[in-house]
């Protein structure tokens, strides 16, 4: 085929690839072209050609599909944070069972016809669901000191403090932090130089609770003026935890790990159903609480618990599922590999006066096989919840040796969790139940609850 880069050619979109872009086709090459959505006629210009497909830009719709709608974020493109925002929330969630549909047959060896597939969950309202935001200070071209989003896989920013996804609060804190560092001349940081000493700031809600967080990431040890910072934030309602977060290092990553309090406790609550857990700045905590609420609940329907069962929840972060189950098991043992999680899931274990629940610091895929030999522990269920490349063959193999009558796997990478399922059902174990749950609408993003019997 003759073409080159920038030639402009008009195709149908047939399908959406697993990121987010729209296929197409020209005599049997196959397009890839971001911000288009199925069913939509567009004209493309070529940006890049490989031998069997190439990559293209949208340059105009020449009629839409059915299935599109406004983009309602103004900077949706350029930020690509969202990469369905013009496909309507219906077909997302299609988008999101065909994709995890894809991965258990296609990875997990499942014949189509036997993936015992249920509905995605979906959000009653698919706007504002984030509990957490980051935003990075710097200076425009004016010289004006702006706050907003990276744009896509670069560090410069865009300008934008609404993002539709946030809570409203965010505009209105971000709008006092800017002021105030106008008004007393406090310098944001700039990546290039190392120079300056506000580089962002993170703003976390507590939905169930109210409560508000902001903690200011800063290349020094101290804020001057952080008195009447304080007292402006306060102005706002739900103000709850104010403090800095020391970070000198030339490095991409956000927070730094000394935390130095400015106002309040150091921590929001948040409730999770009945549970209540402590947020502080570096804690991890799922960013749609409402969403989270309905995930757990599937991992303990799936969990089938009856009062007396030993559960063993792997990944457990800061105990979150650990102690949703543990109301309704005999014992939960939780493992997770970073030492201030577990200290937090302990915290939270207590806050709820759980005492049957017990956790362990270290990886998944040394610390079950050592209990599991050393002190032949035992699971009726377990649990796990995986970060992006899902579990180590090593957990798995133990798992199998354990013989846990149910086990229930949480994943945030459906790909990996494909995998693992291949390897566990030729250990002998079945696929019995299947669910997504859409936490981060508007991305291609999907969580997976699914649960295996031997
Ligand atoms: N279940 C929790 C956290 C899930 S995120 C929740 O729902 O909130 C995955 C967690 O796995 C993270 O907390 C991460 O720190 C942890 N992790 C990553 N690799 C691990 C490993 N090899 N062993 C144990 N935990 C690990």
């Amino acid at each position: 085929m003759e073409m080159k880069k920038n030639d402009l050619f008009e195709t149908v979109i047939l399908d959406m690839s697993e990121d987010g872009a729209g296929i197409g086709r020209t005599d049997g090459y196959t397009w890839f072209i971001k911000d288009t959505v199925m069913g939509d006629r567009v004209e493309a210009s070529v940006m890049k050609m490989k031998k069997n497909y190439g990559f293209a830009r949208l340059v105009r719709i020449l009629e839409p599909s059915p299935q599109r709608i406004p983009e309602r974020c103004p900077v949706a493109r350029q930020c690509g944070g969202c990469q369905l925002q013009a496909m309507s929330y219906e077909e997302q969630l299609k988008f999101k069972e065909r994709k995890i549909r894809n991965h258990l047959s296609r990875l997990g060896g499942l014949p189509e016809d036997e993936i015992p597939m249920e509905p995605v969950m979906g959000m009653e309202n698919p706007w504002r669901y984030r509990n957490k935001a980051q935003f990075p200070f710097g200076r425009n071209k004016d010289g004006r000191i702006v706050t907003g989003f990276y744009a896509g896989r670069t560090h410069s920013i865009i300008e934008h403090e609404d993002c539709l996804l946030g809570i409203e609060e965010n505009k209105e804190i971000l709008e006092i932090i800017k002021n105030f560092m106008e008004e007393y001349n406090i310098e944001p940081y700039s990546e290039e130089e190392h120079k300056g000493l506000v580089r962002h700031a993170l703003i976390r809600k507590g939905f169930a609770t109210g409560e508000l967080m902001v903690c200011l990431v800063i290349n020094g040890r101290s804020l001057p003026r952080s008195r009447e910072l304080t007292e402006r934030l306060c102005r706002i309602p739900g103000m709850t935890s104010i403090s800095l977060s020391v970070n000198r290092e030339k490095t991409n990553v956000i927070m730094g790990t000394e935390i130095l309090n400015l106002y309040g406790p150091g921590f929001i609550a948040d409730c999770i159903g009945d549970v209540k857990y402590r947020i502080s700045p570096l804690s991890f905590y799922q960013v749609n609480p409402v969403q989270t609420g309905k995930l757990y609940e599937t991992a303990l329907e799936f969990a089938g618990l009856e009062g007396g069962e030993t559960v063993w929840d792997l990944y457990c972060g800061i105990g979150t599922i650990s102690l949703f189950l543990a109301r309704k098991a005999g014992k939960v043992c939780g493992v997770e590999i970073v030492p201030q999680a577990i200290e937090d899931a302990r915290e939270n274990a207590r806050l709820n006066g759980m005492k049957n629940v017990e956790f362990f610091v270290g990886k998944a895929e040394e610390v079950l096989p050592e209990q599991y030999e050393k002190n032949h522990i035992r699971a009726d269920v377990i649990v796990v919840d995986p970060p992006r490349k899902g579990c180590d063959e090593k957990c798995l193999e133990t798992i199998v040796k354990m013989e846990p009558k149910r086990l229930v796997y949480v994943s945030c990478d459906s790909a990996t969790l494909g995998r693992d399922v291949k390897y566990l059902r030729e250990k002998g174990f079945k696929v019995e139940r299947v669910r997504g749950c859409d936490m981060f609408g508007w991305s291609t993003h999907v969580e997976t609850v699914l649960l295996m019997t031997r």
